[in-house]
């Protein structure tokens, strides 16, 4: 399941690949959605923006299409009009004269005016977004340290989209194990290092996992373990999925545990839990 980083991937290609003409053509599968299709012809597209696994694709003639890829959703880039041989649906169509962006399978596409944007029932929920908008180690303690925040449970907090936009499951164990955190500790338990570890490894780890398409073990880490003969699914995390395992730094066998009804994976030497 595709999670912030990879969706602000598919938004930089969608966003160059829309940007290099003006659009021709704007198509909905949704019947509720046709009537807006002539409001696109000879639109530009000003920038694409995401809020965790949303995107607003931002137009010059005021609207902004919203779609969330919930499980399913994919985009494609094509050439302009090219389509991809799928079984998916294709439900929304974007044409220029040289690329055509295609988005299948999802459900959850609208249209807003601008001004309606801040007001949508999931943007103006959604927490801060780390790889659209200027977010500090600061801004991160201070909010993982808030009343509203610092009685709940890492493990449930990182994946709760009201809290940080754009974390998923395998974000969520890498984050912890980065900041010697155990799963079941929650914030108000943590030390104020453990708490700067921890909004620097968001920090560090959902732009890792942007910039190298998920991989969010460290590049000379990564580079040793490729030269020893590891696969891409062998070395790209230091914990998830690698249950049995020796732990990275020390060796140790990482755990699997269930929390918040998904897998999550820690070591117990680096991540011990001090309350
Ligand atoms: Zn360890």
């Amino acid at each position: 399941m595709p999670e912030g980083p990879e969706i602000r991937r598919a938004a930089d290609e969608v966003e160059k690949a829309l940007q290099t003409s003006k659009v021709l053509e704007v198509s909905f599968a949704f019947e509720a959605l046709r009537d807006y299709e002539s409001l696109f012809a000879n639109s530009e597209v000003v920038r694409v923006e995401t809020k965790g696994k949303a995107m607003l694709i931002r137009f010059n003639n005021g609207y902004t299409i919203y779609s969330h890829n919930q499980l399913y959703g994919k985009w494609y880039v094509r050439k302009s009009y090219n389509y991809p041989k799928t079984n998916r649906q294709l439900r929304l169509a974007i044409h220029n004269e040289k690329k055509s962006a295609l988005l299948y399978s999802a459900s959850d596409i609208e249209v807003l005016r601008d001004e309606e944007v801040d007001f949508h029932p999931f943007i103006s929920k959604v927490g801060p977004d780390l790889l659209n908008e200027h977010v500090t180690v600061k801004d991160l303690t201070e909010r993982f340290t808030s009343n509203r925040f610092c009685k709940r449970k890492w493990t449930s907090l990182l994946l709760d989209q009201a809290f940080l936009a754009g974390i998923g499951n395998y974000l969520r164990s890498e984050i912890l194990f980065v900041a010697g955190i155990h799963p079941e500790l929650r914030p108000i338990d943590c030390t104020t290092h453990q708490i700067e570890k921890a909004a620097e490894a968001v920090i560090t780890l959902m732009n890792r996992s942007y910039k190298t398409g998920g991989i969010t073990v460290d590049p000379h880490l990564a580079e040793r373990l490729k030269a020893k003969g590891e696969k891409r699914s062998q070395y790209r995390h230091f914990v998830f999925n690698r249950e049995g395992k020796p732990c990275r730094v020390d060796g140790t066998e990482i755990r699997k545990i269930t929390a918040a009804s998904r897998r999550c994976y820690y070591c117990p030497t680096c991540q011990a839990k001090m309350i």
